[in-house]
């Protein structure tokens, strides 16, 4: 499998794959090397990425975007509500958390962000499959630094029912200050770079700082807004104009959805604009109720708008800093990605705050997806990488919990927050049955909002108290794990036993015999069974969902398919007509030129009638039905050529 990279972004996605000669960037089926993350539903299709974007604003209430902001959302989340605005179809609550219902295929649907991520990552396989040709089934998929367990877990699930194996779950900045590591080639080979990277997306800012030297990475503490983006800005826009045409065209956006989207679209643009001039036009003809609308913007009152915004920039940098235990002087670089920091005030701000010039060694939109690549890469069993080493750390602290029993404590905080990962513990428990052990989040309050504190549950079985013992020692392999998933990968029981140890005796010589004494040692007597339950899709569920895109991705096929046999259909009539007038014109006889005739003007016909809307299997039977009689003539005609061909060059070789 040919190791592949995905940056999710809100806005858009970029994938990358590995090669022998390096990272490669995928561009998509109209030559992008970013797609819009965007999934829509249709009357006979979905329409996902590229096709999904231009049929937005004719299918707003059937179009998802956001779709990364609200998996596995609780519905108690005061993230509910503040997404909801985001979004142009129906959010609705389905087991607990968010989910959006569509209308698909004439009927209205619900569909988890999971489904929809599965749906949109399948999209993304499919694009590297075609430009690669290779197999794609390995994947690292970038996520925001704020997932919790059960993010993580739903965006595994999401790869799996894409026929993904995730083989690492990553941080996309973490993802980011990989490729930096790898691909710098002036990095100290002994005191460590230290460096802040910088991620302004579309929707969430993210602040990693990390020690980077040759062939190492070590992340030393990570911040965020997790509402801090590009989309911010569109809205703040958008916002403005809406009252300001109130006032000035006496219409209300707020209230048109379709006008509100293009308003919204405009002002995305605009601030685009914005970023290379002081002062930009807005114009958009007919926005509602046959009003055109017509205004403009400087980058000073844009940088008014978002001034809330602005004034909080400098938290996740200082809590970013806090939890790397630097000051903005121990910094070495300040490296900067994401389409949002192409706004001057941004990059202003955060150069002010760090008191230092930014750079931007690494590619904006697409370091995220390359640093995932290799990190795929890296876990492949086939090609060979540069060496590399890289941990990221814990942003919130885990306890495992038991039922009391022969110990002294009922829990164990065993990753603390800003603790590296991955990484595995031991710990040692005294017990005298079976029991169950449970991972929690220690502080809730340090969670996004809404965030349950549950993280997995493990039955462990097979305790057995040894003969004239108490309890019995049991010793777990606790995890967190690569992806960042909270596991117990493996427990036992030892026992005391007496073991010959071998006397170490340096003067001994050789032919002396070996001297042994006995010990007391702990050894492994049997290993326990371990029994998980955590926030990962149950198996069912997961093979039905599989199951179900499945099928949805061959209905895409078939009707992509039909829609190309039409297009054939068509094309052959008109090339048919006019080619039987002239170059045909001497190879059919007159009836045969009649009937030809007569047979395109039916099938013309039928094509815009009932024929509109037909099967695959009826424009394939047109379609011959002509190419009988047309196919004979062009024949002849393509037999004629071919003798004249022969002629000429038989003539030139005399
Ligand atoms: P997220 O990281 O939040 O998931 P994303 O990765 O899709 O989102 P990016 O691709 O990093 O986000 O950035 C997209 C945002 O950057 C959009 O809001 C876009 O309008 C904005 N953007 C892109 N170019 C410019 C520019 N020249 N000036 C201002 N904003 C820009
Ligand atoms: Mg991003």
């Amino acid at each position: 499998s040919t190791p592949f990279g995905v940056d999710l972004g809100n806005y858009s996605s970029v994938i990358a794959v590995a090669k022998n000669r390096g990272i490669d960037v995928v561009v998509n089926e109209v030559s992008n090397r970013s797609t819009p993350t965007i999934v829509g539903f249709g009357v006979k299709s979905r329409s996902i990425g590229e096709t999904g974007k231009t049929q937005q604003t004719s299918n707003l209430k059937n179009s998802v975007e956001n779709i990364k902001r609200i998996l596995a959302l609780n519905a108690d989340s005061p993230d509910f509500e503040i997404e909801k605005k985001y979004f142009t179809c129906p959010v609705v609550v389905k087991d607990g958390q968010a989910a959006v219902k569509v209308r698909y295929l004439g009927k209205q649907e619900e569909f988890t962000p999971t489904q929809l991520e599965a749906m949109y990552l399948n999209k993304l396989k499919d694009t590297a499959v075609k430009e690669t040709k290779g197999n794609i089934t390995d994947i690292c998929l970038a996520v925001p630094v704020w997932y919790t367990e059960q993010q993580r877990r739903a965006a595994a699930d999401a790869c799996q029912i894409a026929g993904l194996n995730p083989v690492r779950i990553v941080n996309e900045v973490t993802a980011a200050a990989v490729g930096y590591g790898v691909f710098k080639t002036d990095l100290p080979e002994e005191a460590p770079k230290k460096v802040a990277f910088v991620d302004i997306g579309h929707s969430s800012y993210t602040v990693t700082i990390g020690a980077v030297k040759k062939g190492e990475l070590k992340i030393l503490g990570s911040a965020y807004d997790k509402h801090f983006g590009g989309r911010d800005f569109d809205r703040a826009i958008a916002e403005h104009f809406a009252d300001e045409f109130k006032s000035k065209y006496k219409i209300d956006i707020r209230t048109n959805p379709k006008g509100y989207n293009r308003v919204l679209v405009a002002a995305e643009k605009l601030k685009k604009v914005l970023s290379a001039n002081s002062q930009a036009p807005f114009n958009i003809e007919s926005v509602m109720d046959d009003v055109d609308v017509s205004s403009q913007l400087t980058r000073e009152e844009l940088e008014e708008m978002v001034k809330p915004l602005l004034e909080r920039i400098h938290v996740p940098i200082e809590q970013a800093l806090e939890a790397a235990g630097l000051k903005s002087e121990d910094l070495d670089s300040i490296e900067v990605i994401g389409g949002c920091t192409r706004v001057p005030s941004v990059k202003t701000r955060l150069a002010e705050i760090f008191g230092k010039q930014l750079s931007f060694t690494l590619n904006q939109d697409e370091a995220i997806a390359k640093g995932a690549a290799f990190i795929c890469a890296m876990h492949s069993p086939t090609l060979r990488v540069r060496p590399f080493k890289f941990e990221d750390t814990n942003s919130f602290s885990v306890t495992y919990y038991w039922d009391k029993d022969a110990e002294d404590t009922d829990h164990l905080e065993v990753f603390p927050k800003g603790g590296v990962f991955p990484s595995t513990k031991l710990i040692t428990l005294y017990r005298t049955s079976d029991f169950e052990i449970e991972a929690k989040y220690t502080h809730p309050e340090e969670l996004p909002a809404g965030t349950l504190p549950e993280i997995a549950k493990w039955k462990l079985s097979g305790v057995e108290v040894a003969e004239g013992q108490d309890s019995a020692i049991c010793k777990l392999k606790v995890r967190n794990d690569p992806s960042g998933f909270f596991t117990i990968e493996s427990a036992h029981i030892v026992e005391e036993k007496e073991v010959q140890e071998l006397v170490e005796n340096p003067e001994a010589k050789p032919e002396d015999e070996p001297e042994y004494k006995t010990v007391k040692k702990l050894v492994k007597s049997k290993d326990l069974d371990i029994v998980f339950s955590g926030l990962a899709l149950p198996e069912k569920v997961l093979a039905k969902y599989f199951e179900e895109e499945g099928k949805m991705v061959a209905e895409d096929k078939l009707v992509a398919e039909t829609e190309d046999r039409k297009n054939a259909l068509e094309e052959y009539i008109y090339e048919l007509r006019g080619k039987l007038e002239e170059q045909y014109a001497d190879f059919a006889s007159p009836e045969e030129k009649e009937k030809l005739g007569g047979m395109l003007m039916k099938t013309e016909d039928w094509l815009y009638d009932e024929g509109e809307d037909a099967s695959k299997a009826k424009y394939i039977a047109k379609y011959e039905e002509l190419a009988s009689l047309g196919n004979l003539i062009k024949g002849r005609y393509n037999a004629k050529q071919e003798e004249f061909r022969q002629e000429l060059r038989a003539k030139q070789e005399a």
